[in-house]
């Protein structure tokens, strides 16, 4: 039987009392940084149990008052998303593949016991958001306007049991340049902290996940690498994932791996989409495992050539080096190869509209 579709949400514009003012805005976002300014606009939707989805709004970013109580401040049951709007050439606003954000939302929304909100909601929150803020856009080379849509349970309730109420936010942040030419490869350090086992909560992009990787992320930094590697939690011996990026391996015969989805990597949309790319350009890719050991011996007889990691953030950063308690090792020259820069500069010129959009990825506001 066919089911009725929910009544498209409407959202309602408050007032906002005092927008920033242009110059100042000007100034701050002329070198934004990442998440550190925020627009001054936020959509806000609220659940309820009975009542679904209501009370849309698009108004002024402020704080938001919350009981002590509330589920989320006790045990965490929030989830989030990450994406960008770029400017294109015509200088008209875009997002990328802003749907399969949608859909990862609700995958995370359903392993965390929260309710699912519809793809159509989530994205035209997201674009009611870049039309209020879209000056806010940073005009610097390789600038985006980062979106940030979560939710939070906010019943207040002390019992270990799925909320009663949530609210769904989108805040905005322009972001600076994450591609400057030349950005040198990144080192790795593989963590001995495990990030998600089978079963767990790894595939879904919840809060909890990422206050887990604060100490192996900080012990990386403290030895002087840039990023943390989390090997599978059963073997330690297969790689899953860096802490906020998906990886790829490059081997002399044209073939590229990546790990597979198995519920303990996040599945990434800028993976996604260079699998797509890479196949493409001829390339042939699998998602198998693939272990430290091999990485290692690839690299050490050159059979492997290049690895890269990809994520919203950063793009395609190379990977130069790779440490762990037993020693270090090289790949290919231990700079940026040839393909990762391919690869980046295919996905950047459709994101910005440079280039053909040939897989229909790029939404036009
Ligand atoms: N893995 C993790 C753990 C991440 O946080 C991210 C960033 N969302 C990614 C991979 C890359 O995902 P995406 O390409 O969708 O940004």
């Amino acid at each position: 039987m066919a089911t009725l579709a929910e009544p498209a949400i409407q959202f309602t514009r408050l007032p906002h009392p005092a927008p920033v003012a242009a110059d100042v805005r000007a100034a701050v976002v002329a070198d934004p940084g990442f998440g550190k300014i925020f627009t001054d606009h936020m959509v806000v939707i609220d659940w309820e149990e009975g009542k679904g989805w209501h009370n849309a709004t698009i108004g002024p970013r402020e704080a938001i008052s919350l009981d002590p109580a509330a589920a989320v401040l006790h045990y965490a049951q929030e989830i989030f998303e990450g994406l960008k709007a770029y400017r294109l050439a015509d200088d008209s606003m875009a997002l990328f593949r802003p749907e399969a954000n949608a859909r990862r939302f609700n995958q995370s929304a359903e392993r965390l016991a929260m309710p699912a909100l519809p793809e159509d909601t989530f994205v035209e929150a997201i674009k009611q958001l870049v039309a209020a803020d879209k000056d806010w856009f940073p005009e610097v080379e390789g600038g985006s306007l980062y979106l940030r849509p979560f939710m939070i349970a906010t019943e207040a309730f002390l019992g270990v049991r799925p909320a009663k109420q949530y609210k769904f936010i989108v805040i905005a942040s322009p972001a600076g340049n994450y591609f400057k030419s030349g950005a040198p490869a990144v080192s790795i350090w593989v963590s001995d902290y495990t990030r998600a086992a089978p079963g767990g909560t790894g595939a879904a992009k919840c809060g909890g996940n990422y206050a887990a990787s604060l100490v192996p992320t900080a012990e990386a930094f403290a030895r002087g690498h840039d990023q943390v590697l989390f090997l599978d939690a059963a073997e330690h011996r297969w790689i899953e994932e860096l802490g906020g990026m998906n990886l790829f391996f490059a081997f002399d015969d044209g073939r590229l791996i990546t790990p597979p989805l198995g519920g303990t990597i996040l599945p990434g949309i800028t993976r996604d989409s260079l699998i797509t790319l890479a196949r493409d350009e001829g390339l042939t890719v699998s998602e198998e495992p693939y272990s430290l050991d091999a990485w290692k011996a690839d690299a050490e007889s050159g059979k492997l050539i290049e690895t890269f990691a990809c994520g919203t953030a950063a793009v395609v950063t190379a990977v130069g080096t790779v440490a762990d308690r037993n020693g270090t090792f090289t790949i290919g020259s231990g700079g940026p190869g040839q393909l990762t820069g391919k690869l980046k500069d295919r996905l950047v010129e459709i994101q910005r509209g440079s280039a053909p959009d040939p897989h229909g990825w790029v939404v036009k506001l």
